[in-house]
């Protein structure tokens, strides 16, 4: 059993005029085994969250904390964060050319288990997991995120999910950019890997469609840089029916 806190979290972006708050006191514990939602109009700053959460260089955390079991995940490096269980899907957006994805995927596997996973094995477990994903084979060989299309960049984000096994994983807007059929196929591998690992999830998303799929156990509705509201399912889907407005406003108005 693991718990991950985020308490009374202060953070911003550091741009050329200096940095500028996004996050207002954000307070949230999840615990293993289960699923949160935040939601949230865009700009609310639930990228921010993830990527003050990431250790994203750009995003500075001006007060609070975010402890796993109790350890300060913000003193923490980069790696460290990843070796102590945290998963964070955009942790590797970027392009890199001349790396294969089989051989990213099984450094990255080698710098959270602290060893290199056996070759043999770690080919079977690939192509197993890829195969679930509706991954084509070809797609180990190609180079990280290189041409990727926005689906394939998300199959390969719940790749990396179920082959780094964290015990909290933070998904900043998996729905986006997909289809009916790679949505269904996104969720089922989120799905997967929370039905067979004693899993915290935070799941970050603009719209209440991939609540069809996957279902939260919490829902947090995030405006103005905070948590302006928590409940269950029924909150997803007074979200569906009457939109953010409401919540905008209480943001607002405790600004
Ligand atoms: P969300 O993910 O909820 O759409 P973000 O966290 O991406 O919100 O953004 C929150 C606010 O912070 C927005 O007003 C956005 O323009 C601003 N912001 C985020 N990242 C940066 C950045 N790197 N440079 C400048 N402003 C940023
Ligand atoms: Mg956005
Ligand atoms: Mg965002």
């Amino acid at each position: 059993m693991a718990t991950l806190e985020i308490k009374d979290l202060h953070a911003g972006v550091v741009t050329d005029e200096g940095s500028k708050e996004i996050l207002k006191g954000v307070n949230l514990t999840i615990r293993s085994g289960e699923t949160h939602a935040i939601m949230g109009p865009n700009g609310s700053g639930k990228s921010t969250l993830s990527y003050a959460i990431a250790g994203h260089p750009k995003y500075e955390v001006t007060s609070g904390e975010v402890l796993l079991d109790g350890e300060n995940v913000l003193d923490m490096g980069v790696d460290e964060r990843a070796r102590a269980g945290l998963f964070l899907a955009m942790q590797y957006p970027v392009e890199v050319p001349g790396v294969s994805m089989s051989n990213f995927l099984r450094s990255a596997a080698t710098a959270v288990r602290g060893e290199a996973p056996k070759l043999r094995h770690w080919v079977k477990e690939v192509k197993d997991e890829m195969a679930k994903l509706d991954i084509s084979a070809e797609f180990a060989e190609r180079s990280v995120n290189e041409g990727f299309s926005g689906g394939e960049k998300k199959r390969h984000e719940i790749l990396q999910l179920a082959l780094l096994r964290p015990k909290f994983a933070i998904l900043d807007e998996t729905d986006s950019g997909l289809d009916v059929d790679a949505l269904r196929v996104v969720s089922e591998g989120v799905n997967e890997y929370t039905a067979n690992n004693d899993v915290g999830v935070m799941l970050i998303t603009h719209y209440t469609r991939i609540l069809k799929h996957i279902h939260p156990d919490y829902v947090h509705v995030f405006a103005g840089g905070r948590i302006v509201e928590s409940g269950g399912k029924e909150l997803a889907d007074d979200l569906e029916e009457n939109g953010y407005v409401a919540y905008i406003e209480k943001a607002d108005a405790a600004a």
